[in-house]
């Protein structure tokens, strides 16, 4: 029987004391876990999706790349755009972060606010991030929620200009969806579960968790996961590159927790 030492993988990201680069190493190693595993449809799915997704495959391309120069300079271009979200050493709004590394080159969702009583558009507004935050006040499947997240609503806000009908917001999914999906979590209602499946305008499409993001003490860690739901500590401060195999995720108790830290984030990859 292999060591549990043998299983180890040497994929992390090293943490820097000057920028408080936590959040991005733990975001960074899980997308890259990904990308090693599946190369060519990271190539054709992901790569052009922004920028940065372009800048981190490049480096990941690269033998000689030192992935932390990477992260450096987007770390940089990101604090140019929202030196609040983005600082340089005074710690990352991850939420923040997810949105723009999981931005899309056309729209995620598509809300339109539609007048019930003569059908008017009344405006139309893009998602185009991947990121959503859930919270539930019962134990409910991520499925569930975005299900009655994506329901018709009726928009209190505003009434029709032509004829002042109830204006009600609708929710268009694209059929192209991303790849790859984040969901910030406000409670442990919200169920951590290995796959989760999407109704997209009737196809079925399935997702499985690559990633989970922890918090406390003003540091990020995470755990990544492969197809074959092993799974990996990582937390860039104390292990440095090493992701230390914890086991398949089904022998994983609680992982709502790691090591003192508590959930934040979930990844999930169609990859
Ligand atoms: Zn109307």
């Amino acid at each position: 029987m292999k060591k549990q030492s043998d299983k180890n993988m040497q994929i992390g990201m090293e943490w820097s004391n000057v920028t408080l680069s936590c959040a991005y190493d733990c975001l960074f190693t899980i997308l890259r876990n990904v990308y090693n595993h599946n190369n060519q449809q990271w190539n054709e799915r992901v790569n052009e999706a922004n920028r940065f997704m372009n800048m981190l495959t490049t480096g990941w391309q690269s033998e000689d790349q030192v992935h932390e120069v990477t992260q450096d300079k987007i770390q940089k271009l990101l604090h140019i755009l929202d030196p609040e979200a983005f600082t340089m050493g005074d710690g990352t709004d991850l939420f923040a972060l997810c949105r723009i590394i999981l931005l899309y080159n056309t729209y995620v969702l598509k809300h339109n606010y539609v007048c019930y009583e003569c059908n008017d558009l009344f405006k139309s507004e893009d998602q185009i991030f991947a990121w959503w935050y859930l919270n539930s006040t019962k134990p409910s499947q991520i499925s569930k929620l975005l299900k009655t997240e994506w329901e018709d609503k009726i928009h209190h806000r505003y009434r029709c200009t032509s004829c002042n009908g109830q204006i009600i917001m609708t929710t268009h999914v694209n059929d192209q969806h991303p790849p790859n999906l984040s969901f910030s979590i406000g409670n442990i209602n919200v169920k951590i579960t290995a796959s989760l499946s999407l109704k997209i305008n009737q196809t079925s499409v399935k997702y499985r968790l690559c990633g989970v993001i922890y918090h406390g003490g003003f540091h990020f860690t995470a755990q990544l996961l492969d197809k074959a739901m092993n799974t990996y500590y990582y937390d860039g401060m104390t292990t440095g590159i090493n992701c230390d195999y914890e086991g398949k995720f089904n022998s994983i108790e609680n992982m709502y927790e790691a090591k003192g830290r508590s959930v934040s984030t979930l990844i999930y990859t169609t990859l």
